[in-house]
């Protein structure tokens, strides 16, 4: 079944759980998802799992360290106070060839509860439920499985698990902006989500100009600043932007890859004025003319797709602005979404350099989709930062430089 804005819908406790139509996903083994995070716990899962002497059947731990307490920052409003320490190449230490060692030795029952839930994501939002996968699994990347509108009782038990886990977390979505000036209403979001989701889906168009009717859906109500006709090149300042929220996403520095995801707008400031902008993928330091020199595989059939699929989950699920990404306005969070195709295109190329190979190929995409979405959930932005991502993220006009050079 191919995406469409057509979406299932269903009752499950009193509410209404929403299931997007041509995503599938079925568990293929690959203990990827047990790669990458800090696995969080609740008290009981803590308890449940700490309190088996782990020390014998697996000794190359040491079991004194392998879980730690949340700080207060970092279990606010959550159900979570402890979390796994991830190894030191990030995988969970319970993930022994590729299968949870408590699932295998002890039952799914004994696995912290988050572990059940994985992939599926679940937002409340005034309209109703949204369900969406993670595109963190090798299963969603590669659209495998059984089709979500076809795991009705599944999505039911993963939706109580859901519950369990965040009653305590109100997300906010009862001050929506569409840009910094203009408030709207949720039943006016969702008329331009529509709009939005209309251009996502149109299969025979290339993915550059879908986004880019997406953004104009966006400013039907308002006066556009004007586009002109022939799209110029990136200036500079586009190209730092990226540039920093390439450093973001795509940290250089192994070290990072299990931190926090903070948004620095002061530094990035200082950077903007100072810096030439690099993107620094394995160990290589590149311009943004070098990687989007590197022959992109246009019109590639599954790429797009893969691509699209993964904004449509973002926008349907909506990831992307207000109480779901960052408390941004709906341009300036769609602007972002869009962008990330760029950073997801410019990753690509530079893993495809490093492998000797001579254009950018599926796995290449998947990998940087993969890491893109690990990092994007996480990312903080401080008031100045998110003030400086407005300005940065409302002109269609730089949406359209960056895509048109990139994609
Ligand atoms: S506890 Fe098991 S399922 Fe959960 S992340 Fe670790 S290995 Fe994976």
């Amino acid at each position: 079944m191919a995406l469409t804005t057509a979406h299932t819908t269903i009752e499950v406790d009193g509410k209404t759980l929403h299931i997007p139509q041509g995503i599938n996903y079925s568990c293929s083994g690959c203990g990827r998802c047990c790669n990458g995070v800090a696995v969080p716990m609740t008290q009981d899962d803590y308890e449940r799992v700490s309190a088996i002497d782990w020390s014998k059947e697996l000794p190359e731990f040491d079991w004194s360290r392998q879980f730690r307490t949340l700080s207060a920052k970092e279990n606010d409003s959550s159900t979570y106070t402890h979390a796994i320490r991830p190894t030191n190449d990030g995988h969970c230490p319970f993930l022994i060839n590729k299968l949870c060692h408590i699932h295998a030795t002890r039952g799914e029952h004994v696995k912290p509860l988050i572990c059940g839930l994985f992939p599926y994501s679940f937002n409340h939002t005034p309209s109703g439920v949204y369900l969406t996968v993670s595109f963190r699994s090798n299963a969603v990347l590669g659209n495998m499985g059984t089709p979500l509108t076809e795991q009705i009782d599944t999505l039911k038990e993963k939706f109580a698990v859901y519950n369990t886990l965040y009653t305590a977390r109100s997300v906010i979505w009862d001050s929506i902006k569409l840009t910094v000036d203009k408030p709207i209403s949720w039943p006016q979001y969702l008329e331009y989500e529509q709009g939005v989701l209309t251009a996502l889906t149109q299969e025979n168009v290339p993915l550059k100009q879908r986004l880019f009717a997406a953004s104009d859906a966006l400013f039907k109500d308002l006066n556009k600043p004007p586009v002109p006709a022939e799209i110029a090149p990136p200036k500079g300042i586009d190209k730092k932007f990226l540039a920093g929220l390439f450093a973001l996403y795509y940290p250089s520095d192994a070290k990072f890859l299990n931190k926090d995801v903070v948004f620095n707008g002061v530094k990035f400031a200082l950077d903007l004025a100072m810096k030439a902008p690099k993107f620094r993928v394995v160990n290589k330091s590149f311009t943004f003319e070098e990687l989007t020199a590197f022959p992109w595989p246009k019109g590639d059939l599954e790429i797009e797709d893969l691509l699209t699929r993964f904004l449509y989950s973002r926008v349907f699920g909506k990831w992307y602005f207000g109480g779901g990404f960052a408390q941004l306005s709906v341009i300036a969070g769609f602007h972002h979404l869009a962008m990330l195709v760029t950073l997801i295109r410019l990753h690509s190329a530079g893993l495809a350099i490093a492998r000797g190979a001579d254009q950018v190929s599926m796995i290449d995409v998947m990998v940087s989709v993969r890491q893109v979405e690990e990092k994007v959930q996480e990312a903080v932005l401080d008031g100045y930062s998110a003030a400086l991502w407005e300005l940065m993220l409302f002109a269609p006009g730089r949406l359209r430089r960056v895509l048109e050079a990139s994609i």
